[in-house]
This record gives C-alpha cells, sequence and structure tokens, in this order.
C-alpha cells in the first residue's frame, strides 16, 4: 500500500485542525486508489494520527491494513465512490460556521460569491439523520450525486474532489463562504449575483473547462 498517500491524508488532517476547519475527534478523510480506500481511524484525534493509523480497505469492507477501526462515517465514503467514478477524494469535518449554517438549515445556493460559484456549486442541506446511520449515508451519497459540498444538518459538512488537495479547497471555500454571507447579513442583506450575468459567469466556467 502507499505511504505516500497516508502521508498525504495525515497532512490534510493537520492542515483541517490548524485552519480550524475540523476539531480534534470530529471528521473523517479518505482517498480512493486503484481500487483501494485509505481512511481515517475511529476515535482517534485526527490532528495528532501518523501515517501508520491510516486504514486500507477493499470495496466490499475487508481491512487490509492499519491499526484500530476504520471510521464510522465510512459507509457514506463507499457509497460516494461507487455513485461517482470521478470522485478520488473525500473529506468530512465540521467547520463551526458551515455547521452553524446547518442547524440554522440555510442551505447556500450558487451565485453569491463569484470564486465560491466556480470551486463550489450549490450547497444543499441534508435532512437530520443520526451520524453513522445507513439513513446518513444514503442522504450523504445521494446529494453528492450532484453537487461537490453539502451541509449535513446539526452535524457538520462534506466536500469530494478529484484529489485530496481540491476536497480541501473545497472545504476551505465553503467555510469561507459561509462567513461572508454572515458578515453580508451582519451588515446588510445577501444579494445574489443578477441571474443573466451568473447564467454569463456559468458559460464562461464551462468554456474555461473544455478549454
Ligand atoms: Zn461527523
Amino acid at each position: 500500500m502507499k505511504r505516500t498517500i497516508k502521508e498525504e491524508i495525515v497532512a490534510t488532517c493537520k492542515r483541517l485542525y490548524e485552519h480550524h476547519l475540523n476539531g480534534g475527534y470530529g471528521g473523517n478523510v479518505s482517498v480512493k486508489d486503484e481500487g483501494l480506500i485509505y481512511i481515517t481511524p475511529s476515535g482517534m484525534p485526527k490532528d495528532t494520527l501518523e501515517y501508520s493509523d491510516i486504514i486500507v480497505m477493499d470495496f466490499k469492507g475487508n481491512m487490509l491494513e492499519g491499526k484500530g477501526k476504520p471510521s464510522s462515517e465510512m459507509r457514506f465514503h463507499l457509497l460516494i465512490y461507487k455513485e461517482r467514478p470521478d470522485v478520488n477524494a473525500i473529506i468530512h469535518a465540521h467547520p463551526p460556521i458551515a455547521t452553524g449554517f446547518s442547524i440554522a438549515r440555510r442551505e447556500i445556493p450558487i451565485g453569491i460569491h463569484e470564486e465560491a460559484t466556480i470551486v463550489l456549486g450549490d450547497v444543499p442541506v441534508l435532512p437530520y439523520a443520526v451520524t453513522s446511520s445507513n439513513e446518513l449515508a444514503e442522504e450523504v451519497a445521494g446529494a453528492i450525486r450532484k453537487a461537490n459540498a453539502a451541509l449535513l444538518s446539526n452535524h457538520g459538512a462534506i466536500t469530494v474532489g478529484e484529489s485530496l488537495e481540491q476536497a480541501f479547497r473545497r472545504m476551505e471555500e465553503l467555510e469561507n463562504l459561509c462567513e461572508m454571507i454572515m458578515v453580508a447579513n451582519s451588515v446588510g442583506e445577501v444579494h445574489k449575483i443578477p441571474e443573466e450575468k451568473l447564467n454569463e459567469l456559468v458559460t464562461l466556467i464551462k468554456n474555461r473547462r473544455k478549454g
């Protein structure tokens, strides 16, 4: 198994903690590589993990390497990888401002901020489901079929990406966006980018991706 992937997961967990995007015990991070899933263990602080703590599993759920138990939220990681072949990395975290939005059930449509529209797209809020349950796994996988980020009610956030770096940048952007909305609400009200300009922006993004 690849030590570099395990080290990348450990570094991402530290980065999430240092950027105030996750507390010590919350959240989980995984990477898909050559038919295997590398995932953080359950019940250990994520900011002090070592590469040897990372668990490697196959898609049937068999543990191949690592100590302890895989993350209790492994179900939604498995389901997402099955349903989104383009996704190679998943981050679930409890960023304080975005999690506040999940408690207030505030979904975040595209068109509030230019960069966030490009990086994130729509961010739905999922109905509340108990942590680690099948219901939560199905809700999350269902939302991620058509989104790259989602809020889990009274719980936290999830982002996916083609790489761990992209999933991390999306989590960072989501937290920043929630902070911007909070500030906008405190000094005035939220105005979206006008519809016709938003279409122009979306077309520009699509053309950039083709090019
Ligand atoms: Zn969680």
